[in-house]
């Protein structure tokens, strides 16, 4: 790894990313459908071919270049997840602009921080989005964040929910259908994406052209064995690395239909995606982890209702699956027959780094498994700093050498780059996350390196306890933090959501104590276990463990950013809820 982080691929060489993903395809296979996009509603569905895909991207590329966009300049896109939205991403990549796409769910706030600091001068968005039958005023939103931006000359607005489009319409007769490619060196930025924020002040991760479309692509292929004719539904937002690498680029790069979903998963009912699939002929099906768990609780005959003969490849991202989950998803949902790829990487890595392959590779459940070609990870003594050798070790996961898909810097702040990724461990990149490598090689991640509790000196990953309480029948999800303890130095204090037909008795917090103590033993008996009706998650839908810390330690004078966290009222409720504790 180079110390001042140089990486590039395919140096000197030029390149079109959108001609690589639409261009091509749209003079191979102009009838084959590029898009298929499920709307919130669940009677609204349409399919876009490779044509007409390359036609509707260049009449937006065309737009923004009227409006002024150049090849570098930056474009900030707050949209809802419709073609549009797709469409918008590969009109900057045909210019050579820029693209920073940030999730219509952040507040005002969060999105004027991000258009800021990535010097956009143009922003796209939408009227309103709907997720779930809510609507999300997109429009308003964008309009008190531009009120601080004073870079930004020019908001172009997609009606998305207004009935009366002429305005549009007006607009897209006068483009031309044609827009020419621009020429792009091989290192020049495709895009960069703020970080989801489960750890902090959101960093402007910033991705290269070549490397990353390879990387993307080449996943896209292999982890999800994609052939074509498959029909690919990564059911990420756009607003997500996921859905770049996995919706947009790596699909869209090897010439596959791609689905884009609106809606969530419980809406109008928790048989959603059990029905998109059999609707669409779904291939592969990529989710996190928390979606899967909250579809758990509701039971199996809305999964086993539905026809899922079409699905092949079932993919995981975004967090450790626990083997209850895990096993739920390969029996009731894959019947047995399907493999599932529990995909490990970052924004910060392009794309997947540790993955099953399928059929390749023998899964373990609860374990990302090996690294995917040309990645060489390492296990870090943690004090030394010294690579653990052999098998059957613990510490902290860095990766070896550069691979195409790497970030290339912290947008406007590459020593940001180096003190957070390459600094920390000389001459490796470092994932903050920590690793188990077992004794057959296979890597476990226990969680970021932060998340570590330190109890009586004994160093606790936060994962493992979790995965001890929920194996409570009744768990459905566990979230452990520590808390400064005056004889311990660190004490767990664990907060636990149950099922929803589960009664809770008197009995429950001490049955949960108890499977702590006998799956992990003794050391680790929880301190305080706090059931709690749901735990604050970021809008990727992550744990927040930065609050429930502070909430642990009775610390709640100041939160500090909480623009990422998909629902505020969790957090106060836990407040109380934790107060009755202390
Ligand atoms: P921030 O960096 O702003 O705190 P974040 O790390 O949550 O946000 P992402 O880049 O979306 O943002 O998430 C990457 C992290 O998610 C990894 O570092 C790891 O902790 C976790 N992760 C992702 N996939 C897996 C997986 N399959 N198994 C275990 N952990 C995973
Ligand atoms: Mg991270």
């Amino acid at each position: 790894m180079h110390p001042d982080g140089h990486v590039s691929w395919f140096l000197n060489g030029k390149l079109n990313v959108c001609e690589n993903c639409v261009d091509r395809w749209a003079e191979e296979t102009p009838d084959r459908i590029a898009l298929i996009w499920e709307g919130d509603d669940p009677s609204h569905s349409k399919r876009i071919t490779y044509r007409d895909l390359h036609t509707q991207v260049c009449k937006f590329a065309n737009m923004l270049k009227r409006l002024g966009v150049r090849k570098h300049d930056t474009v900030g896109i707050y949209m809802p997840m419709i073609p549009e939205t797709v469409y918008a991403m590969l009109a900057c990549a045909r210019l050579g602009a820029i693209h920073s796409v940030v999730f219509a769910g952040f507040s005002s706030h969060s999105l004027r921080d991000r258009l800021d600091d990535a010097h956009c001068k143009v922003v796209i968005t939408a009227d309103q989005g709907v997720r779930g039958g809510k609507v999300i005023p997109l429009k308003s939103v964008m309009d008190e964040a531009l009120k601080e931006c004073p870079l930004v000359e020019k908001c172009i607005v997609f009606k998305h929910q207004g009935h009366d489009i002429d305005w549009t319409e007006g607009r897209d007769e006068a483009m031309r259908p044609y827009c020419p490619l621009e020429p792009m060196d091989n290192e020049d930025l495709l895009f960069m994406l703020y970080t989801s924020g489960s750890t902090g002040k959101p960093k402007g991760i910033a991705h290269s052209s070549a490397g990353y479309l390879l990387y993307a692509a080449m996943t896209h292929k292999y982890v999800f064995d994609y052939h074509p004719g498959d029909v690919h539904a990564c059911v990420a937002d756009v607003g997500w690395i996921t859905g770049h690498s996995y919706v947009v680029y790596g699909p869209l790069c090897n010439g596959a239909t791609t689905v884009l979903f609106e809606s969530v998963p419980t809406y109008p009912d928790p048989a959603r995606y059990w029905h998109m699939i059999e609707k669409h002929g779904i291939s592969q099906f990529y989710t996190a982890p928390t979606a899967i768990r909250a579809l758990m609780v509701h039971g199996d005959e809305w999964v086993s209702k539905h026809d899922l003969s079409s699905l092949r490849v079932l993919g995981t991202v975004g967090e450790p699956i626990n083997p209850e989950a895990w096993r739920w998803y390969y029996e009731v949902v894959g019947r047995k027959r399907c493999d599932i790829v529990d995909t490990y990487w970052q924004t910060e890595t392009g794309g997947h780094l540790l993955t099953p392959l399928p059929g390749a590779i023998r899964c373990k459940p609860g374990s990302a498994t090996r690294p995917f070609f040309g990645v060489e990870p390492v296990v870090l003594d943690s004090k030394t700093g010294q690579p653990l050798e052999g098998d059957d070790v613990s510490g902290v996961l860095c990766i070896k050498k550069p691979w195409p898909g790497m970030m290339r810097t912290v947008y406007g702040d590459h020593e940001r780059l180096l003190n957070v990724y390459l600094r920390p461990y000389k001459g490796f990149y470092h994932t903050g996350d920590g690793a188990v490598r077992d004794k057959d090689g296979y890597y476990w991640i226990t969680g970021r390196v932060d998340d570590t509790i330190n109890v009586s000196g004994h160093r606790l990953g936060s994962a493992e306890i979790e995965h001890a309480l929920v194996q409570h029948p009744g768990c459905a999800e566990a979230a452990v933090v520590g808390f400064p303890h005056s004889v311990k130095g660190a004490g767990l204090f664990c907060y636990v959501t149950m099922n929803n037909e589960y009664e809770v008795n008197e009995g429950t917090v001490n049955e949960l104590r108890d499977i702590v103590r006998k799956e992990i033993g003794p050391i680790a008996t929880p301190d305080h276990i706090l059931i709690v009706p749901a735990l604050p998650k970021t809008r990727s839908g992550k744990i927040m463990r930065r609050l429930l810390r502070k909430i642990a330690s009775n610390d709640t004078g100041s939160l500090g950013d909480v623009s990422t966290l998909a629902d505020q009222q969790v957090v106060s409720d836990l407040i109380n809820a934790a107060q009755k504790l202390f």
